[in-house]
């Protein structure tokens, strides 16, 4: 039988730190429309705390978004917890996700506090945000430079403080897959509480191994598992949800666990995140890259032509490529413009697309084809 991992996709929060990636409320709306087509379990919509913008734009995803739980982070104080209260009250399952350092520096040097005034700081928030709602997720930030014995008395603690899921973060990259899942085995072992919680995981990139962090982790028996769409998040960012879903896709057999991501929305997801936070996709990404499927050799493309199983462990339609680009013409008609826009995340207003749909006329006439770029060009202009 095969674990289910709980996805818990921080697109909206993580990946929205990257420079030049802020969304406004009407597209973060979209793209965690996308994200529940998807299939993730938990979306982590902002920093309510950090912005008006952000606590609204969090507000109108826990009162439209129907099926995942919905999240927002807040540090371990009073006025983040409620901020982010307010604005995730509205969700049907709605949590309250709290980040306090569990690393001697982050202790010291960011919170300069030691460790006894950190554990009550943190006791503190989560009986507070107890008080508010049933589920509350703790993350143990740096956990992966944390002295182990303090790290399991935190989490000891604040799980007897009400915490319902606990997150090690390798906040800033530094773990090493093996190292990484011991540390999970060890926590485990050393805290048996943990065993009635969930236990979850939040990788970076900075030296590349996110993903098999995330994956070490999930051999090691975690819950959760934090990620974001196309990688993107603080530095070089998180681990990419798109390879670890079609890992544990395609190497069932090695991790025995599942997901509930519909593949074939990745392809889908991952170019509307691309476009929204105008974040190019490199060209050799796994999974999502534009020749991730691009077979160029000729040994290679006469085995693809032989049997595909020859070079491809993944289908392409699997997670959402379509062979065909699709073109609009003149002739295209009204609806397969609006079904294409709302595939490219526009859903506009009657007037609004009565108005594009006669510049889109005027430009085919033109140019006899309209290709994806040309529509963003008239929905931008
Ligand atoms: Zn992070």
């Amino acid at each position: 039988m095969n674990k289910r991992i709980i996805i818990f996709d921080t697109t909206l929060r993580d990946g929205e730190q990257v420079p030049g990636a802020k969304l406004d409320c009407r597209q973060k709306l979209i793209i965690a429309r996308q994200l529940v087509r998807l299939g993730v379990d938990v979306i982590e919509a902002g920093f309510p705390a950090s912005s008006p913008g952000d606590r609204e734009a969090v507000t109108r995803i826990a009162k439209e978004i129907k099926g995942p739980i919905i999240t927002g982070l807040a540090r371990a104080v009073k006025s983040d917890i409620d901020a982010l209260w307010q604005a995730v009250r509205h969700a049907k399952r709605p949590r309250i996700h709290i980040v306090l350092g569990a690393s001697d520096i982050h202790v010291h040097e960011k919170l300069n506090i030691n460790r006894d005034q950190c554990l009550k700081m943190g006791v503190e928030a989560v009986r507070y945000a107890k008080s508010l709602t049933y589920d509350v997720e703790y993350s143990t930030e740096d956990a992966s430079r944390s002295d182990f014995d303090y790290l399991c008395r935190v989490i000891e603690t604040v799980i007897k403080a009400g915490a319902t899921v606990i997150n090690i973060p390798d906040t800033v990259g530094y773990a090493i897959p093996d190292e990484f899942g011991r540390l999970i085995r060890r926590i485990r072992k050393r805290v048996p509480a943990a065993a009635k919680v969930g236990l979850s995981v939040h990788c970076h990139n900075d030296l590349g191994l996110a993903t098999i962090n995330t994956l070490t982790a999930v051999k090691n028996g975690v819950d959760q598992v934090e990620v974001t769409v196309n990688g993107i998040g603080e530095r070089a960012g998180n681990a990419a949800l798109e390879e670890v879903a079609a890992i544990l896709n395609t190497r069932t057999d090695y991790y025995k666990s599942c997901t509930n991501i519909n593949l074939r929305e990745i392809t889908p997801t991952s170019r509307l995140v691309s476009r929204l936070m105008n974040i190019p996709v490199q060209p050799n990404k796994a999974i999502v890259g534009g020749n991730a499927f691009c077979h160029s050799s000729g040994i290679h493309q006469d085995g693809i032509l032989k049997s595909r199983a020859n070079y491809e462990i993944i289908a392409p339609e699997a997670v959402g490529v379509q062979r065909h680009s699709f073109v609009l013409t003149a002739r295209s008609g009204k609806h397969a413009v609006r079904h294409r826009l709302q595939e490219l995340g526009f859903e506009l207003p009657e007037q609004q697309f009565r108005d594009l749909h006669r510049r889109f006329l005027q430009l085919a006439d033109e140019r006899k084809q309209v290709s994806d770029d040309d529509l963003l060009m008239l929905v931008n202009s």
